[in-house]
């Protein structure tokens, strides 16, 4: 009687991306992705209760790939506006 149930996704109020139940993360631009880019792109810096993606066993292995990419700008629109202070000029 699940049938219906095959898109379970998870929706984390603090950083408005959707988590699949495979762990494919729907951001709000850009191509999807995996919990631990999630993690390194926006859950590392919002640290909010609420978070849903804070679990280290369910993020798995962070690894620099994860993190901001020249090029590719798959900010949400929450983490844009912390930007301003955590820019790095590289
Ligand atoms: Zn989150």
């Amino acid at each position: 009687m699940d049938s219906n149930n095959t898109q379970n996704l998870q929706i984390c109020p603090v950083c408005k991306v959707s988590i699949t139940e495979d762990g494919q993360v729907n951001f709000s631009t850009g191509s999807p992705g995996t919990r631990a880019r999630l993690y390194a792109r926006v859950c590392a810096y919002v640290q909010k209760p609420g978070c849903i993606n804070q679990e280290s066993q369910l993020i798995g292995k962070v690894t620099p790939e994860d993190g901001f990419e020249s090029g590719e700008d798959l900010l949400t629109p929450f983490f844009s506006s912390l930007d301003q202070s955590t820019k790095q000029t590289q």
